[in-house]
């Protein structure tokens, strides 16, 4: 076999680690990106995204995670980056929180460290932290955070370095009435290739509107930043772990960088256009997320906010990601769905799409498009 032509579309997490893993099995690759790597609009754009192998009882998602921390850590070593802080994540439930206790489960299978905490327990090691309310918890320690967009442009640039060829273009969306794909940017050039993986994200929907279209839900997710108090080291990423409270749809991760007290709030938001949104946080999500401080932590119930992001989900119905092939065209592939949760898969999600264009894996079941309905029923945390 020759050497073999793929073009990327998309270089968030999905796409950049692609073209990478492609690139490293042979091919020729071209990754094209609208408005850069992990640019302002894209769901991997944030200053930082959360590491985690705690998945409830989705196994797959736990494999994939504890995989996916071994590639990037490759990545760093590479990039010359430090882009991963191992600082331990604090799962925090409710009293015999089925969530925890599926997730200690998977952990003992897969031998993945952990440690069961009772409120009583977390009062004590985390005193900043406030237990009123709290029924139970789950510290998984070799967990953490990563910095997002800087592991991007990491991905990207090694990518390069391994031959990857870079373009900022816009794809048209593609006409899938016609019998072979035609993949053309905006001002009509034609991107030839053999293969193709349509890594665009919230955009997925737009580029593919027979396939994908309905099947992924782009909702408005909010992200604040609050300004930790003057000489007050409780709050750094070395005193405190990165938390997660589903049952109150609240995470944050500790003041990684002095870049502030990162509260995320995981419930799904309304629709919104990735490409004409305002980025302009609405002044109610800082009252839910004050009333939420004060519960837990305090200290910073009155903080200010130092910065503050709107960003996307891009939900298929349940959570799952969807890596498929398009229905009619076997050459292109779908690579998205991250869901809110997608960031930390990066490395597997391209080694699977590179071994799926080799041939060397199937289609996992949970991931392929017929699979994928257009009605909401969240079941991945
Ligand atoms: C607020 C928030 C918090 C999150 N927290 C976490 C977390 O803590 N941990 C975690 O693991 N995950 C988290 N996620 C999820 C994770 O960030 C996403 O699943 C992941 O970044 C999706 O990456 P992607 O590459 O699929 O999409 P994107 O990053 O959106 O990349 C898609 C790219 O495609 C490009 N593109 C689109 N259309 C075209 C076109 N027609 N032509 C050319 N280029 C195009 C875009 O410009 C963009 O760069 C979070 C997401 C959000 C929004």
């Amino acid at each position: 076999m020759g050497t073999r032509s793929v073009v990327v579309v998309g270089a968030g997490v999905f796409g950049a680690w692609s073209a990478l893993r492609l690139a490293r099995d042979g091919w020729q690759v071209t990754l094209v990106d609208a408005y850069g790597p992990a640019n302002g609009r894209a769901s991997s754009a944030d200053h930082s995204r959360v590491v985690r192998a705690g998945y409830g009882r989705d196994e797959i998602y736990t494999r994939w995670a504890t995989a996916s921390l071994t590639g990037w850590h490759w990545l760093a070593k590479t990039s010359g980056h430090r882009l991963v802080e191992e600082s331990g994540v604090l799962f925090l439930g409710a009293h015999g929180s089925p969530h925890l206790d599926e997730t200690a489960a998977v952990f003992r299978d897969l031998g993945v460290e952990h440690q069961r905490l009772s409120a009583a327990e977390v009062a004590a090691r985390f005193p900043q932290l406030g237990v009123i309310g709290l029924g139970d918890a789950l510290y998984e320690p070799r967990a953490g955070a990563i910095r997002a967009r800087q592991a991007v442009a990491a991905a990207v640039a090694v990518a390069r370095a391994h031959g990857v060829e870079y373009l900022t273009a816009r794809v048209r969306p593609l006409d899938e009435t016609q019998t072979t794909p035609t993949v053309e940017t905006t001002d009509g050039t034609r991107l030839e290739a053999d293969r193709y993986v349509l890594a665009a994200g919230p955009w997925l929907a737009g580029l593919l509107p027979l396939a994908v279209g309905g099947r992924i839900r782009v909702t408005r997710q909010e992200l604040l930043y609050f300004g930790v108090p003057a000489g007050d080291a409780r709050f750094a990423l070395d005193a405190l772990p990165v938390w997660i409270d589903f049952g109150a749809g609240f995470y944050g991760i500790p003041d990684l960088d002095a870049h502030g007290f990162k509260l995320g709030i995981d419930r799904h938001g309304p629709p919104i256009d990735p490409d004409a949104a305002e980025r302009i946080v609405h002044p109610e999500v800082v009252a839910t997320a004050r009333e939420f401080l004060a519960r837990r932590f305090p200290a910073l119930a009155a903080a200010p906010v130092v910065d503050a992001r709107v960003c996307q989900y891009e939900n298929t119905a349940t959570g799952d990601f969807l890596i498929d092939t398009h229905p009619t065209w076997e050459q292109v592939w779908i690579v998205g769905g991250g869901s809110g949760h997608g960031f930390k898969h990066g490395p597997a999600v391209g080694t699977h799409v590179a071994d799926l264009l080799a041939g060397r894996a199937a289609v996992e079941p949970r991931f392929a498009l017929a699979g994928k309905s257009s009605t909401a029923a969240r079941a991945v945390y």
